[in-house]
């Protein structure tokens, strides 16, 4: 399996509508890759090109720590340069369809339900999308199974009963507010806040104490839960921190992978975000597999990963990054030999 090159990497163009994507395929061995649609603006073909390989290649680790038959891809869409969004994603649809299977799409950042819609009358190729409500959405999937890291993390990394937990979320989107619901119906305290006004009145219906976006890093909780886009904990942020646990659930939480020695040092526990955050993804592939519609163990399993990655870093002094990269590593290498 190719870590660190990549396999196939698509641009996909069409003038009348407006599209420009990057169809980023890391691995194809084993088949089929699995990766969501990210639609947002880019400054350029480049930072959009660059978004695609870095999510991409951490697909590939996902699968491989989630125990998922499959490979790493992405696709990401400059939103900035569509014209007719429906005739855009129909063409990108049939781009898919033309794969044959070997990438398997879903949905990430800015990829709405309607754009869920036109795609699937182009391309039969996706993998989660929560089809005619039989399953749950890939958003409620995530939320599952990153609740279940977390539960496991405060049982390893802190003396407080989940009852007596404060837990922030930054970002109350299809994940961040699965995720308000699931910790308040545990009896938690939950705190949020979203840079869309939009979004503030469910959860706090649910709930949830609501603080200004510029608040959240650094509001006073147990677990902090960044769960909007990737990159917000990083240098300056860090010091600002005061929950005790990290948990990544927006991918890319970290600026860059070696934050997580500083966040280390400030004696904070990082969940890596591609352990924490497949839930959507194994419940995707178990459909593909089985044709069952959930797997509530295999999402529980995210538990059981996160206390690995934490043994491990404590065991051979990693950062937690460093020791789910080696796990994801071993995984494969397993996978390989047999
Ligand atoms: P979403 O678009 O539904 O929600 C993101 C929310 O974050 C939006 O409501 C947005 O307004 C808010 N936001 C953006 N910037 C913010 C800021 N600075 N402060 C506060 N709020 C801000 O996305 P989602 O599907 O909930 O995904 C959230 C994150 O989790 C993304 O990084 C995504 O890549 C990742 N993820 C999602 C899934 C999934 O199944 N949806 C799976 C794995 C990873």
């Amino acid at each position: 399996m190719a870590f660190e090159g990549h396999e196939q990497i698509l641009a996909v163009q069409d003038a009348p509508s407006g599209l420009r994507a990057w169809i980023a395929i890391h691995a194809l061995d084993p088949q089929p890759a699995f990766g969501g649609i990210r639609i947002l603006d880019y400054r350029s073909e480049r930072d959009a090109l660059f978004d695609a390989l870095r999510l991409s290649r951490i697909m590939t680790y996902k699968c491989a720590l989630a125990g998922v038959q499959g490979s790493g891809a992405k696709t990401v869409v400059i939103a900035n340069s569509i014209n007719d969004r429906a005739a855009a994603i129909r063409v990108l649809g049939r781009h898919i369809e033309g794969l044959g299977g070997i990438y398997r799409a879903g949905p990430d950042a800015g990829f709405t339900s309607e754009d869920q819609q036109v795609l699937m009358e182009e391309t039969q190729y996706i993998a989660h999308f929560g089809v005619d409500g039989r399953m749950q959405s890939a958003g409620d999937a995530t939320a599952e199974g990153a609740m279940h890291g977390i539960l496991r993390a405060l049982e390893l990394r802190s003396e407080l009963p989940v009852e007596e937990t404060t837990v922030a979320i930054q970002g109350l989107g299809a994940v961040g507010v699965s995720l308000a619901k699931r910790f308040i119906e545990l009896g938690a305290r939950v705190i949020g806040a979203d840079a869309d006004s939009s979004k503030i009145a469910l959860a706090q219906n649910l709930g949830v104490t609501i603080v200004p976006p510029s608040k959240i890093l650094s509001t006073s909780c147990d677990v902090l839960v960044p769960c909007a886009m990737g990159g917000t904990i990083h240098d300056v942020s860090i010091p600002r921190i005061q929950a005790s646990i990290v948990a990544g659930v927006a991918n890319n939480t970290l600026g860059h992978d070696s934050q997580a020695a500083l966040l280390k040092e400030n004696n904070i526990t990082f969940l890596p975000d591609f352990a924490l955050n497949a839930g959507a993804l194994i419940e995707g592939s178990h459909n593909l597999q089985t044709n069952e519609n959930s797997c509530p163990q295999k999402l529980a399993a995210i538990g059981e990963t996160i206390a690995n990655i934490l043994q491990r870093s404590d065991d051979d002094k990693l950062s937690t990054i460093e020791a789910a990269f080696v796990l994801a590593s071993e995984k494969v290498i397993a996978t390989k030999s047999h």
